[in-house]
C-alpha cells in the first residue's frame, strides 16, 4: 500500500464512521502568544476543548501537518539519529467533540489497525493510565476492559501520569489516554526480549504510533479535577511510523514517504543509501529538514532572525552544514529539493505545488547567503579546536561564530558534539545580551555581508542581499 492510499484509507474510515474531513490547519500558528508552530492535531479545536467555542460538527478527522522543534515538544536533536522522530510529520486525527467517547474511539482504532490495514494483532500493545495516588485518581479500568475485549491481559499495559495523563496546561481540560505501541521486531529478537518489555523503551522497532486522549476532567484553579459535563476524544496517530508498519519497513526513511527525496539527494552526492552512517544521517536529516523549511514557507513562516523566523532558518542552516559537511554540496542545493516535495503532495497539501517557484527562491538566497560564511566559520572552528585548552567552546567564540559567520548555537553545539566538545550556552547569551545592550546605542551598522538592523527589542541579521525575495513576501501575505 502507497504511502497516498494509507492516507486515504484513514479518512475514508472515519468519514464511514460520520466524521466530516477538514483540511490541515496551517503549521505556522498566527496570533496565539503560547504557540509558535502547530505541534498536535487537537490544536486547531482548542476552543472546542476549553468551553469558548462551540462545535457546529461533532465529529471530525483529518491529517495535520506538525512542527516540534520549539518549547514543550523538540525533537529536532533526535531527527536522522533516530528513524521515527521528525521534525515536520503529519498526525493523522479523529475527534469527538462531546459526542462517542472512550468505546467507539478504542473499538474504531482497533478495527481501522487490524481489519483495514491489517496490522498483525499479536504486534500491537495498548497502554491505559494507570492511576495516581496523589491525585486519587483510579485506573482507567473502562479503557482497559475496552482493550482487553481484543488484546491478552499482559498486553494491556499500564502507563504512568506522565505517559498516559494528558494536560493542555495548568488548568483547563485532561484525562486519561491510550496508546498504541507496535512490535516491528524480527521473530529472533522477539524471542529474547518480549515487547511488553520494549514499550516506553525508545526502542527504534518499538513505537508508539497511535495516542487517543479521553478529556474527561477540567482542572481548575485550586489543581482540583471536576468532571467535563461533555466529554471529547482527541486522538494522534503518526502517519510516517504507521506508513513504515504497512510497508515493513524498519525505518520511516524507508518509506515511500522519504525514498524519492533520499534518491534524489543519493544520485547528487553519488552516495548510495546504506553505504556509510554519516551520510545516511545527513541524507536523512535534509530529507526530514526540507520538509519542514518548504512548508512552513507555505504557511506564510519565512526565515529571519527573529521567533519563529529563527526556528525555521535555524533548520535550514543545519540542513546546508549536513550537505556541505557530509555530501560535499558546496553549491545551493536545498532549493532544487521543492519540486519533488511539491510533486509528492501535490493531492494533499495543494499550498506547496502552488507556491513553489517562491519556496524555492527564499530557499536559494538563505542558502547561497549562508554558503558566503559557512566555510569560513568551520575553518574558524579548525582552528579553535587545536588551541583549545579544554573540551569547551567559550561562549566568546560561539558568539563570534553566531555573529561573524551567522552560525546559530545549536548550529555550534552540534559540530561541537561531534567533535566530541561542549559550548559555554550561558556565555554565549551573555554575549548576546552585551550585544543588545550595545545595539541600543547604535540603530544601524553595516558589517560585511550582514546588515544589521535594530528592531523594537530584538536585533537580528537580514540574511536577504536580495531585496525581491523580500517584496514576494509581502505580496503573499497580502493575499
Ligand atoms: P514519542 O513518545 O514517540 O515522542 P509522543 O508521545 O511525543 O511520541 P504524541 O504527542 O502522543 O507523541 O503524538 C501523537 C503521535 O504522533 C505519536 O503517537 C506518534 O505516532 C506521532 N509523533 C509524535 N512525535 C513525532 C515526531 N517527532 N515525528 C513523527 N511522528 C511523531
Ligand atoms: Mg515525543
Ligand atoms: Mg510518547
Ligand atoms: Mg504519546
Amino acid at each position: 500500500m502507497t504511502a497516498v492510499e494509507i492516507r486515504q484509507q484513514f479518512l475514508q474510515f472515519f468519514e464511514s464512521k460520520g466524521h466530516k474531513i477538514v483540511p490541515s490547519a496551517p503549521m505556522v500558528v498566527q496570533n496565539d502568544p503560547t504557540l509558535m508552530f502547530t505541534n498536535a492535531g487537537m490544536n486547531q479545536f482548542k476552543d472546542y476543548f476549553l468551553g469558548n467555542k462551540e462545535a457546529q460538527v461533532k465529529r471530525i478527522a483529518d491529517t495535520q501537518k506538525c512542527l516540534r522543534v520549539s518549547g514543550k515538544h523538540n525533537d529536532l536533536e533526535e531527527v536522522g539519529l533516530d528513524t521515527y522522530h521528525h521534525t515536520m510529520f503529519e498526525m493523522l486525527g479523529n475527534w469527538s467533540f462531546g459526542d462517542y467517547f472512550k468505546k467507539d474511539a478504542i473499538n474504531w482504532a482497533w478495527e481501522l489497525l487490524t481489519e483495514v490495514y491489517k496490522l498483525p494483532k499479536d504486534r500491537l500493545y495498548a497502554t491505559v493510565f494507570g492511576g495516581d495516588e496523589s491525585e486519587s485518581l483510579e485506573k482507567d479500568n473502562e479503557a482497559f476492559e475496552l482493550w482487553n475485549a481484543h488484546l491478552p491481559t499482559d498486553r494491556v499495559l499500564d502507563g504512568s501520569k506522565k505517559d498516559n495523563f494528558w494536560e493542555m496546561g495548568d488548568t483547563g481540560p485532561c484525562g486519561p489516554c491510550s496508546e498504541l505501541h507496535i512490535d516491528l521486531r524480527d521473530e529472533a529478537e522477539i524471542a529474547k526480549v518480549p515487547g511488553r518489555e520494549m514499550v516506553n523503551m525508545g526502542h527504534p522497532q518499538v513505537v508508539e504510533i497511535w495516542n487517543l486522549v479521553f478529556i474527561q476532567f477540567n482542572r481548575v484553579s485550586d489543581g482540583s479535577l471536576k468532571p467535563l459535563p461533555a466529554k471529547h476524544v482527541d486522538t494522534g496517530m503518526g502517519f510516517e511510523r504507521l506508513v513504515m508498519a504497512l510497508q515493513g519497513k524498519k525505518s520511516n526513511y524507508d518509506t515511500d514517504v522519504f525514498q524519492p527525496m533520499i534518491a534524489v539527494l543519493s544520485e547528487k552526492a553519488g552516495v548510495a543509501y546504506g553505504d556509510d552512517e554519516k551520510t545516511d544521517i545527513a541524507m536523512r536529516v535534509i530529507s526530514d529538514h526540507i520538509r519542514a523549511i518548504s512548508f512552513a514557507i507555505a504557511d506564510g513562516q519565512l526565515p529571519s532572525n527573529v521567533k519563529a523566523g529563527y526556528v525555521i532558518r535555524r533548520i535550514l542552516r543545519r540542513a546546508v552544514r549536513y550537505g556541505y559537511t557530509f555530501l560535499k554540496f558546496n553549491e545551493p542545493f536545498l532549493h532544487t529539493l521543492v519540486p519533488v516535495l511539491s510533486d509528492q503532495f501535490a493531492g494533499v497539501f495543494p499550498e506547496l505545488v502552488g507556491q513553489k517557484d517562491f519556496i524555492a527562491k527564499v530557499i536559494f538566497e538563505e542558502e547561497t547567503s549562508f554558503l558566503r560564511t559557512l566555510d569560513k566559520g568551520l575553518k574558524r572552528i579548525e582552528v579553535i579546536k587545536q588551541s583549545l585548552k579544554g573540551n569547551e567552546i567559550s561562549g566568546a567564540v560561539a558568539f563570534e561564530l553566531y555573529d561573524t559567520y551567522g552560525f546559530p548555537l545549536d548550529l555550534t553545539a552540534l559540530i561541537a558534539r561531534e567533535n566530541g566538545l561542549t559550548v559555554d550556552e550561558a556565555g554565549f547569551q551573555a554575549e548576546m545580551q552585551q550585544q543588545k545592550d550595545r545595539s541600543k546605542k547604535s540603530s544601524k551598522v553595516s558589517t560585511g555581508d550582514w546588515v544589521e538592523v535594530k528592531q523594537e527589542e530584538e536585533l537580528g541579521f537580514i540574511g536577504y542581499d536580495n531585496l525581491e525575495a523580500v517584496a514576494q513576501v509581502v505580496k503573499y501575505r497580502e493575499i
